[in-house]
Parts: C-alpha cells; sequence; structure tokens
C-alpha cells in the first residue's frame, strides 16, 4: 500500500487540538451576544499589541484592509508612492492601489528575497511618500537599513506582517518597527481565524484613533461621521477563537523553527538555497523555501512521491496584468526567485515521520541525478 500524501498544509489537525475550548467560546458567545467590535475584539486588541510590543492594536476585516486603512490613516494620498518588494503576495501592491497611492516595485535581496534596501533607495523620487517591507516567508526584512533609509528621506516605513506574527529582529518585534504594522488573520496563516480579518497595530494614538474611525464607515460617534470609509470591522466570533490561538502561537512557532532546523540540518549538503539566518533574526517559518535550478523536475519528483508542495509566487507582482505599467527598473531576482523557488511542509502539527518522508523524497531526487 502506498504511504498516504504528505499534505502541504492541514488546518484540520490545529482545529482538532482546539476543538473543545472553540466550542466553550462559542456558547459564550452566544450568550452575550455581541457579535462585532465587543470586549472579544478589544482584548485581542490589547493582547497583540503586547505580543508586538506596540502601544495599539486596531482589529479590521482582513489583512488587506489592514494595509489600506494603514496607509489611508497615516494620510497616503493619490499620486504618493509607496515602495514595496516585487516578490510578496499580491495583495502588498494591491493594497497599495486600492489606497490610491502607486505602487513602485523595488528588488529583493538574493539571500533573504525580502525588500533590497539599496534598490528601494534607487526607486526614491520626490513624489515617494512610503517604504513598505514584507517580512516574507515570516523572516524579518532588513528593518535596520530600511529604517535609516526613510529616516533619511523623510518617509513613512509600514511594514507587512501578514506572514510573520511573533518574527522578530534583535529581540524587536515585526510590526513595531515602522508606523505601522498590518496583520492578516488569514487561516493559513501562522495566526489564522474561520474567515477572513486583520490588525493593525501601532504605537501612535492619532493613528489608532484614526483607524478606529476609518474601519466603521468613518464615524466617530454612533450618529455621527467625520470622513468616509469602509465597513472593516472584525467580528467577536473570530476575536475570540484567536485569542485561543494567540496563546499557543509562540508553542506554535517554536515547533515551527524546529521543524525548520530539521530541514536545513538534512539538507545542507544538497545544491539548494537554504533559508538560513543570521544571528539576530528570529524567523517563524510561515513557509519554508528553498531555491533550485530545478525546480520544477524536484517539484514532479515529489509528486510523484506523495509529497505537495507550493511556489510562492510563480509570478513577481510587478508582472502581474493591473501592475505591468507601473513605473520603475526591472527587478532581475525577483524575476530569478520566481523561476527557483519551491515551498515544502512545514507546519506545527507536520509529524516528525512525514518530514522524514519530505526528507527522503528530497535527498532521493539528487541521489538520482
Ligand atoms: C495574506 C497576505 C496579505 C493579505 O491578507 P488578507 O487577509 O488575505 O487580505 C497581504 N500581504 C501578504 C504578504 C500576505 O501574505
Amino acid at each position: 500500500m502506498k504511504a498516504p500524501k504528505v499534505p502541504f498544509l492541514d488546518l484540520t489537525r490545529q482545529d482538532r487540538e482546539l476543538r473543545e475550548e472553540l466550542g466553550r467560546s462559542f456558547s459564550s458567545l452566544l450568550e452575550r451576544g455581541r457579535y462585532i467590535l465587543g470586549p472579544e475584539v478589544e482584548a485581542l486588541e490589547a493582547e497583540m499589541a503586547a505580543f508586538c510590543g506596540t502601544a495599539h492594536g486596531v482589529g479590521v476585516a482582513s489583512g488587506t484592509d489592514a494595509l489600506v486603512l494603514a496607509l489611508r490613516g497615516l494620510g497616503i494620498e493619490e499620486g504618493d508612492e509607496v515602495i514595496l518588494p516585487a516578490l510578496t503576495a499580491p495583495p502588498t501592491a494591491v493594497a497599495v492601489s486600492l489606497a490610491g497611492a502607486v505602487p513602485v516595485f523595488a528588488d529583493v535581496d538574493p539571500r533573504t528575497l525580502t525588500l533590497d534596501p539599496s534598490s528601494a533607495e534607487e526607486r526614491i523620487t520626490p513624489r515617494t511618500r512610503c517604504l513598505l517591507p514584507v517580512h516574507l516567508f515570516g523572516r524579518p526584512a532588513d528593518l535596520h537599513a530600511l529604517s535609516k533609509l526613510a529616516e533619511q528621506h523623510g518617509l513613512l516605513l509600514v511594514e507587512d506582517c501578514a506572514q510573520s506574527h511573533g518574527a522578530t529582529l534583535d529581540g524587536k518585534s515585526t510590526g513595531s518597527f515602522g508606523a505601522a504594522g498590518c496583520f492578516s488573520f488569514y487561516p493559513t496563516k501562522n495566526l489564522g481565524a474561520y474567515g477572513d480579518g486583520g490588525m493593525v497595530v501601532t504605537s501612535s494614538g492619532d493613528l489608532a484613533r484614526e483607524l478606529r474611525c476609518l474601519r466603521d464607515y468613518g464615524r466617530v460617534e454612533r450618529d455621527l461621521l467625520a470622513k468616509v470609509g469602509p465597513n472593516s470591522r472584525l467580528d467577536e466570533l473570530q476575536a475570540a477563537f484567536l485569542r485561543l490561538k494567540l496563546r499557543r502561537l509562540p508553542e506554535w512557532n517554536r515547533r515551527r523553527r524546529e521543524l525548520a532546523r530539521r530541514y536545513l540540518e538534512a539538507f545542507a549538503d544538497l545544491p539548494l538555497g537554504l533559508p538560513e539566518c543570521r544571528e539576530g533574526e528570529e524567523h517563524v517559518y510561515h513557509i519554508f523555501a528553498v531555491t533550485c535550478d530545478r525546480r520544477d523536475e524536484l517539484r514532479r519528483h515529489l509528486q510523484g512521491e506523495g509529497v505537495e508542495t507550493a511556489i510562492h509566487y510563480p509570478l513577481p507582482v510587478h508582472l502581474q496584468p493591473p501592475f505591468r505599467d507601473c513605473p520603475g527598473p526591472p527587478c532581475p531576482v525577483a524575476e530569478e526567485a520566481s523561476r527557483r523557488v519551491l515551498s515544502l511542509p512545514l507546519y506545527p502539527h507536520l509529524t516528525r515521520e512525514e518530514q522524514e518522508r519530505v526528507i527522503e523524497a528530497v535527498r532521493a531526487f539528487f541521489r538520482a541525478s
């Protein structure tokens, strides 16, 4: 009999661990009868802010909204330029456009695959207002260099933390370096809801106030509008469930790092690019991506061995149809990376046996050739 597939991600295992607590939480919610922006949302906001080392958290409807509202709340206007990496999930760029700004794509560093500060610097024009690094795959971007660059040029720094819940650089949490840190609670993220959700963390009381207004039609009071905003509220059910998971996140991230360490060891002698970290970079391995010259062949081989993989991302965002005409020179490192990256199964509930099967299948590919 053939061994069962090693799934790229299986969220049901996480849910099984939590089933009883989720049930109790759901029951008490039904008794309370409060469903949008209530005590659970407020508690989650305070807990996320504490987790990130910021003064405030503001719950919103998605990670994309967290970015859009943070940019709007910081005063980004029509025609302002925002510099972001070409290798990221498409919503990073979509959010810039939805905020009315112009996305300007910079290249990524070949070692870390995060925004390359020197490429970002080359893209700065008199219309640049903001740097928007992404902590891609759970690895903190080069925040020291980017903070300095932002300061030198009087730019805002906004962090896309959709993949980096819990990642730190020199002991400081991602999301706490810039004016705002934008999180997604999409179910597959390291901290995922049972639907959509997101949050902006910030240490600015003014920005937090502005975001609370913006996410709720632009209201300042129950019956008084200050401006026009979307409905981007977080609900009590998601917040209550997320609070249960936030308590487990440090342990789940620790398990991710342990699995990553095993992969790094097992692949050290293979012709693969590995996500190794420098001292002080605390990666949370939302995605474990390797780079390989024969990526497509390796992927087919693993598929044949029952190992599911994924590609993050097959098309750099600056080459996506809506962004092809954006200003800026090409991004060769991001383009090359999109042809070479391959994501292997890694999540807290992946078993040792499954991981050994992945390792054996990868090693067999290189033995055969
Ligand atoms: C998931 C993700 C987003 C968008 O989050 P949603 O909650 O799906 O809107 C933005 N940026 C990055 C890097 C992401 O991975």
